[in-house]
């Protein structure tokens, strides 16, 4: 078992030991990997990420000029057996019995105490304001949130508002988190929080003073005002009860300050004040909303008089006026507008309708009940130019392949060829 110098004090970010056994890369692991006699490297577990890192080989090149090898620690895990495994970026691990000198990455250890001690004071709060227990806590990467699942159907915002505050107020309190060990009767006496389940005879308890004892393999700040600040953000519907989004620390500053930005950019193209932006993108999705109206009822008023002036030209045949027209300037569905226009106007009409916008497409339709059949039509000169599409007796729609060189208006002649004879 390796030693966790991390149980002890999480302050420990340098410290020296020796290679107890060795990981070679292998198909299945490509990275090689050591297990040390001691190590103040957090593995990932408990919800909590692992720790990164450096490994220094001791006096491995004290015959030469060159700097001592330095190994990137890039993941860190639990064996099954209570090792601690370190990966490396390295092609090979150093040899069994070398002496080195571990680094920890202290900026991220700092976030991930930062993180999991507000995870306890928040856990703790909820359950003090609320009787609503924590049932798993998930601590996303040094970008993205924190969340815990509590056990409850919902959680309503002013809750979220009273726990943010009461966990902030605890940390102002700048109360002391204490490491204390007990034994497992000792820890059932105690009223934990959380009591993990019975395999160990000793417990790791952390307590922040009066205010939350639990049971915990993670690592903490010593003082609750250490956490800095804890931010609530969204909350979901999760398996187990509700998942609530959490940022503590220099997180949650640059999580404010992303946000700030981001609300002032917004702010920034309205011309108006942060807090006014929520009602400009209102009105500018009303605005929206009503020129996509006026737009549509003035393409509808286009199409009609355009079908109208269409009507007047063309000769009649034994199926009625036909209309064929390509558009290179409208797109398909104000194509098949037109194509509705000419075949609900008064007279029996057929519609030849094209797009050349991208992506090309025909529409043919004849007024309701017409004796021509628009879907074999359609088919029948698509066929030979390798376009797809088919419909009803009174209604079809196709399309050519997008970049193709097919010339639509002489398809529309042909079509329109068929049905006059
Ligand atoms: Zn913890």
């Amino acid at each position: 078992m390796t030693k966790r110098l991390y149980y002890d004090s999480s302050e420990i970010h340098e410290f020296d030991s020796v290679v107890e056994n060795t990981v070679t890369p292998s198909p299945g692991q490509s990275r090689p990997a050591v297990i040390l006699r001691e190590t103040a490297f957090y593995p990932a577990s408990g919800g909590q990420v692992h720790d990164t890192g450096w490994l220094t080989v001791v006096g491995g090149n004290s015959g030469g000029n060159r700097a001592p090898e330095r190994l990137r620690v890039s993941e860190v895990a639990d064996t099954e057996d209570g090792g601690i495994v370190h990966y490396l970026e390295a092609p090979a691990p150093p040899l069994v019995g070398t002496a080195v000198h571990g680094s920890i990455d202290p900026e991220r250890r700092r976030d991930h105490m930062q993180q999991h001690t507000g995870q306890h004071v928040l856990s703790a709060a909820f359950i003090e304001l609320y009787q609503m227990p924590t049932v798993s806590f998930h601590m996303g990467t040094s970008e993205a949130y924190c969340s815990i699942d509590l056990a409850t159907p919902t959680v309503t915002s002013e809750q979220i508002v009273a726990a943010e505050k009461r966990a902030n107020h605890i940390v102002f309190e700048n109360r002391p988190v204490r490491i204390r060990y007990v034994s497992r009767a000792e820890a059932e006496k105690l009223g934990l929080r959380k009591l993990p389940p019975a395999e160990r005879d000793e417990l790791r308890l952390i307590e922040i003073a009066d205010f939350d004892l639990s049971a915990c393999g993670g690592t903490h700040v010593s003082a609750s005002g250490q956490i800095g600040s804890i931010i609530l953000r969204k909350t979901e519907k999760a398996r187990q009860g509700t998942r609530v989004e959490f940022v503590c620390g220099n997180r949650a500053v640059r999580v404010a300050r992303r946000d700030f930005s981001a609300l002032s950019e917004a702010a920034a193209l309205f011309s108006t004040q942060l807090w006014d932006v929520p009602e400009q993108v209102r009105r500018s999705f009303d605005d929206s909303k009503l020129l996509r109206k006026q737009r549509e009822d003035a393409l509808d008023q286009l199409a009609e008089l355009m079908a109208l002036a269409a009507l007047r030209d063309p000769p009649g045949t034994k199926a009625g006026k036909i209309v064929a027209r390509v558009f290179s300037d409208r797109d398909i569905s104000f194509a098949k507008l037109f194509a509705q226009k000419v075949t609900r106007a008064a007279t029996p009409a057929i519609a030849l309708v094209a797009s050349t916008m991208d992506p090309p497409g025909l529409i043919f339709a004849q007024t309701p009940g017409g004796s021509a059949d628009m879907g074999a039509l359609l088919k029948q000169v698509l066929a030979p130019v390798g376009g797809r599409g088919g419909g009803s007796r009174d209604f079809a729609q196709g399309g050519v392949p997008a970049g193709s060189n097919i010339n639509l208006e002489r398809l529309l002649r042909e079509a329109a060829a068929t049905i006059g004879t």
